[in-house]
């Protein structure tokens, strides 16, 4: 299986990134690995083939040395993990961070609203969201507060204006799109790059999982959903998300395309 949605971060932001986890939450997630070797090698034991990881900038004057770190740690992994690149819009040369990024490597982009403090439709990120396009790339965007906070429909409709503006540019929704799953498979219909990701959703004791009635949308964009996790920093075991994936009765075809092919064909499209 591909594994779209996990994080690897340079080690004093990692430890920053679990400290606040420790004071800000009760997610027991101390015990997962950190460093990318050991984090590479639980997603192989669990029959992980390839994963997709991230980090991001959360300030501006960090993307591009961060950027660097994921291209290394791509490097590194020989493969198996495929980076994301970061970008912060308050950054002077940001659109020449993103290329920089994606011509050493990075498969497209990540973006986090809430982390980074952007709206995906902000308009600086237009010329961003050209390039991506142009060069078949993917932008995964943890959109809006979840699962902090929950807002139905305003993050839906930033996503909306993005898409209305890129018709061609790929966006994964994480997290399934929570808490508009059903109106993003809606918009399927009308925007033919639009994913989601299952990330954190499927597994039964996550946090933030959900019993959305998804299984007939799934089956009818069986395209268009992509395997992801969080890893490391998840309060469950790896395999639950597969293992409450494959609870759900979906047909062994759109099992196969959920947890490998549709992830390797935007993969594929990324690297041409
Ligand atoms: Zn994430």
């Amino acid at each position: 299986m591909i594994d779209i949605h996990t994080h690897l971060h340079p080690p004093r932001l990692f430890a920053a990134i679990r400290r606040w986890f420790a004071t800000n939450s009760s997610w027991d997630i101390a015990a997962q690995p950190q460093e990318p070797h050991e984090v590479a090698a639980v997603l192989r034991d669990a029959g992980v083939e390839r994963f997709v990881f991230c980090s991001y900038a959360h300030r501006p004057q960090m993307a591009r040395e961060l950027n660097a770190w994921l291209v290394q740690t791509g490097r590194t992994l020989g493969g198996h993990g495929v980076p994301l690149a970061t970008i912060h819009p308050d950054d002077p040369a940001y659109l020449n961070d993103l290329r920089t990024a994606l011509d050493e490597g990075c498969a497209g982009l990540k973006l986090h609203e809430d982390v980074q403090h952007i709206a995906c439709d902000d308009e600086r990120l237009d010329p961003v969201y050209s390039e991506l396009a142009s060069r078949s790339r993917f932008m995964l965007v943890h959109v809006g507060p979840i699962p902090w906070v929950y807002k139905k429909r305003e993050g839906l409709a930033r996503v909306e204006r993005v898409l209305a503006r890129h018709p061609n540019l790929t966006i994964v929704v994480a997290h399934f799109g929570l808490p508009d799953t059903l109106d993003y498979f809606e918009l399927m219909s009308t925007y033919r790059h639009l994913y989601l990701d299952t990330t954190m959703v499927f597994a039964p004791s996550s946090p933030m999982h959900a019993n959305v009635a998804a299984v007939d949308a799934i089956e009818r964009h069986a395209d268009r959903v992509l395997y992801g996790t969080d890893f490391p920093n998840i309060p469950h075991d790896y395999l639950a998300e597969k293992r409450g994936l494959e609870s759900l009765g979906l047909p062994a075809s759109t099992l196969r395309a959920v947890l490998h092919d549709n992830a390797e064909r935007l993969l594929n499209e990324a690297e041409t």
